[in-house]
């Protein structure tokens, strides 16, 4: 903690069907410790991206799970309770529409829970194919959440509960601990922090290495028509896998902005003007939970998620950017996203696909298949390091499925 400071050092995704309580459930988690923020926050460039972060707390006085809460000050004993960590939580939209938002988030997520409504059938199709997608870039610290326990009568949650763990049965969540909780009336949230502690731990990341971070967000900050003299440079929101960054870095960002002249992608190089956190502006930033770099970059560059998918380090750092990939690929049998599963047939040369690789979500076309091997060509490039984690989504009835799991070779 003292090394971090306030810095959120793990970040946990939400995941799950829409409707099930994703939302709620991040409020009912940080509602307390960003609103102590909140002046902070309104002001600084850190609203957008650490708005989720939460700070874990443990009382030494009390028995869990009644022990483990996020204020300093423990609910059960009014005790002074420790600084267990912060934590940045990463909300996935539910809808199916919006998956490849839920697979670049998934990117950065070093474990996930995943909210199940107690009072309807598990799974829902978002709910099977969120856990596939958790399990193809290879998250494996999950929980699982009963949420919406108020609506249910107890032999209903049981019969429930007996559903999910048929569900997870051999899958990655066999072993997750499954929390009761109503996110609505914040019922057993103390419980659900344990479980988190417990099964999420913080991974070891490298330090002393160059810094890695991939954009989930990018922004423009600015009030329209604001004074040029007060106009702040553009924001770039994500994490860093590895390294650090501090202020005055300078910091080059891949694959960067279509050169129209030259007719390629040329990296965009700036300098950070500020460096945000959940819990305000620092001067640097380690690996770990959300971050919000400001650049001195024209706003527009930023605006509307434009970088999203980009990857920043320092320059002459990065890997090359790619158009072509080769992706060792394994298919699913069934693409699961709907409530009519459909048989995944084998990919063939010339079809369009869609890759999601760190947190860029690339389109692109097979140029061939071999051996469990093929090779796309992206209609942007994207900055690849070695040994990537791929999602393969097809186009099944008008809209990108889930249909298997790859690494960039
Ligand atoms: P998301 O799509 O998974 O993010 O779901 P939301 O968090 O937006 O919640 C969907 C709806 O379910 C909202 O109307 C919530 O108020 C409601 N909801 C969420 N959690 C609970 C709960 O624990 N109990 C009840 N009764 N309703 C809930
Ligand atoms: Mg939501």
């Amino acid at each position: 903690i003292k090394e971090f400071g306030y810095q959120p050092s793990v970040n946990i995704g939400t995941s799950g069907h829409v409707d099930h309580g994703k939302t709620t459930l991040v409020e009912a988690i940080t509602g307390v410790w960003t609103s102590a923020h909140s002046e902070e926050l309104r002001r600084g460039i850190t609203i957008k991206v650490g708005y989720a972060d939460a700070a874990f707390y443990k009382c030494s006085g009390c028995e869990p799970p009644q022990c483990y809460g996020t204020q300093p000050t423990c609910e059960g004993c009014g005790g002074k309770a420790e600084l267990l960590r912060v934590v940045s939580f990463v909300d996935s939209p539910g809808h199916e529409s919006l998956m490849a938002n839920m697979l670049s988030g998934a990117a950065l997520m070093d474990g996930a829970i995943l909210v199940m409504a107690a009072n309807e059938k598990v799974p829902q199709p978002q709910t099977r194919e969120h856990l596939l997608a958790l399990s193809v870039l290879g998250i494996q610290q999950l929980v699982l959440v009963q949420n919406k326990a108020d609506l249910t009568t107890y032999d209903e949650a049981m019969d429930n509960y007996k559903q999910i763990k048929d569900f997870v049965k051999g899958s990655i969540a066999d072993k997750a601990p499954i929390v009761p909780v109503s996110a609505q009336h914040r019922l057993n949230i103390d419980s659900l922090i344990e479980a988190i502690e417990t099964n999420i731990k913080t991974p070891k990341r490298l330090k002393d290495v160059p810094p890695i971070m991939h954009a989930l967000r990018s922004f423009d900050i600015n009030k329209p028509g604001a004074p040029i003299k007060q106009v702040k440079g553009g924001i770039l929101g994500g994490a860093l896998v590895q390294g650090e960054f501090s202020v005055g870095d300078e910091i080059e960002i891949r694959p960067g902005l279509m050169d129209e002249k030259k007719n390629r992608y040329e990296p965009i190089t700036s300098v950070i003007s500020t460096l945000g956190t959940g819990a305000g502006l620092v001067d640097n930033v380690k690996p770990g939970g959300l971050v919000a770099i400001g650049t001195k970059l024209d706003p527009t560059y930023t605006k509307s998620d434009s970088l999203i998918g980009s990857v920043i380090g320092r320059p002459g750092t990065l890997p090359k950017d790619v158009e072509d990939v080769t992706v060792e690929t394994h298919l699913f049998d069934t693409a699961v996203g709907t409530q009519d599963m459909v048989k995944v047939e084998p990919i063939k040369a010339k079809e369009p696909l869609r890759l999601n690789i760190g947190t860029a979500a690339a389109v692109g076309t097979v140029t061939s298949v071999r051996d469990g091997k093929m090779e796309v060509k992206l209609k942007k490039p994207v900055c690849l390091m070695p040994k990537s984690r791929v999602a393969v989504s097809r186009r099944i009835a008008e809209r990108w499925r889930l249909i298997g799991s790859g690494i960039a070779v």
